[in-house]
């Protein structure tokens, strides 16, 4: 049996899992205690738990616990590195390259930062979304202090070389921060192998609580200093002052523990179920294209267009499914995803795209019914539009 309404927009957010939410539950009531309290054992059992919660986020990207703040979520994070480092460094240049397909507290950061001096290159991407290395290359000049490239993107859930463009950012002397809300846990992640000098997190992406991320700030080759951006009681280093969210931290450290224990069998789960989407889809009905690099993207992702066919209507029939047709931020909007029209799309085959954002508590059977509903009303819709001949 089959309960219906179906989740499929896991890259939107997630649902808590419930051993996190076993792990939270304590820290609401007996260690209710203040992180920042140190004449009591009500705020060591606080701050015990922050740092523990510390520790397994920093051991999943390989950097010291030292270099986790933790902040509101990945649009905080977002706005303090992009704004904290460009404010922090002005002095050595004020020129910083992102990519057009970023998210919405990148692409807004900048566009703050240029109204106040700054300079920014919104590099477009390659058709198959990924970032072409020599583009980037050429980019970058003698008054570049920043490159911004996030890893996963969020729509169409392509994943980048983090690596090489973290090596060429390296040789060029000039700072990368990646935007990893969407692979951490999902993705590997290394900021010493990758060249990483800040990346931002956002514990609800991973089956952890909504309004708790983090920021990871390297603290050694090279030492990144940033403007801060939220004054107060000097918390995280003073670099995020605030009383800390000690649940929402708690959930957060376990969310990435269970994600990097069970990495390697959930991607594989996860691949095969949306490649059983992807070929359920596309062997029943022509026309349906993938958007974004076949292979090169997030385990659980899948955005397709389906050729004459508007999204809003699709998902207007599939009312027992929850989909969405790009971000979670543009939708109800009835433009085309700015993502899906930076990757070069029509308008009109822009207009057509779905998001499947499978995950974690997702099955088979799901997969299985989606395919037959969507199978089924998108031949309705053409069957009504006069534009396609099957
Ligand atoms: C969800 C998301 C954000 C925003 O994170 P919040 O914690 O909701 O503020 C930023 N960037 C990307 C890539 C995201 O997927």
């Amino acid at each position: 049996m089959i309960r219906t309404p179906i989740y499929f927009d896991n890259n939107a957010t997630t649902p808590t899992d419930p051993r996190v939410v076993e792990a939270m539950l304590p820290y609401f009531t007996e260690h209710f205690g203040n992180a920042a309290s140190q004449t009591h054992s009500f705020g060591w059992t606080a701050q015990q738990a922050v740092e523990t919660a510390r520790k397994a986020i920093a051991a999943a990207i390989n950097a010291s616990p030292r270099e986790i703040v933790f902040t509101s979520g990945a649009t905080e994070s977002d706005n303090l590195a992009i704004k904290g480092v460009s404010e922090a460094y002005a002095d050595r240049g004020s020129h910083i390259v992102t990519v057009q397909t970023e998210h919405k507290a990148i692409l807004d950061s900048c566009k703050h930062l240029e109204k106040h001096g700054f300079q920014v290159t919104y590099l477009p991407p390659e058709p198959d979304g990924l970032l072409d290395l020599n583009r980037l290359a050429d980019a970058i000049t003698e008054k570049t202090i920043l490159v911004s490239v996030m890893q996963a993107n969020n729509e169409i859930g392509v994943v980048q070389d983090i690596a090489a463009i973290g090596a060429l950012c390296r040789e060029r002397g000039v700072l990368f921060h990646t935007d990893a809300s969407q692979s951490l846990g999902k993705v590997p992640l290394d900021v010493e192998a990758m060249h990483i000098d800040l990346a931002s997190f956002t514990a609800h992406k991973l089956y952890g609580p909504k309004g708790i991320g983090a920021l990871y700030v390297r603290r050694r080759d090279p030492q990144v200093n940033l403007a801060i951006q939220m004054d107060g009681g000097g918390h995280e280093r003073g670099f995020r002052s605030g009383t800390l969210n000690v649940t929402g931290i708690v959930g957060f450290g376990k969310a990435v523990e269970i994600c990097m224990q069970e990495r390697e069998q959930e991607t594989a789960r996860l691949v095969h179920l949306r490649d059983r989407l992807k070929r359920g889809l596309q062997s029943a009905l022509p026309n349906v294209c993938v958007n974004g690099h076949e292979t090169q993207r997030l385990p659980g992702n899948l955005n397709v267009s389906f050729h004459g066919v508007v999204s809003d209507s699709l998902m207007m029939g599939l009312s027992d499914v929850a989909l969405s047709s790009g971000s979670a931020c543009s939708s109800g909007s009835l433009a085309p995803s700015y993502v899906l029209k930076a990757l070069g799309l029509r308008e009109e085959t822009a207009l057509s795209a779905i998001r499947f954002g499978l995950g974690r508590f997702n099955t088979e059977e799901e997969v299985d019914y989606v395919i037959g509903r969507c199978v089924e009303v998108v031949r309705r819709l053409r069957a009504l539009s006069p534009l396609v001949e099957e």
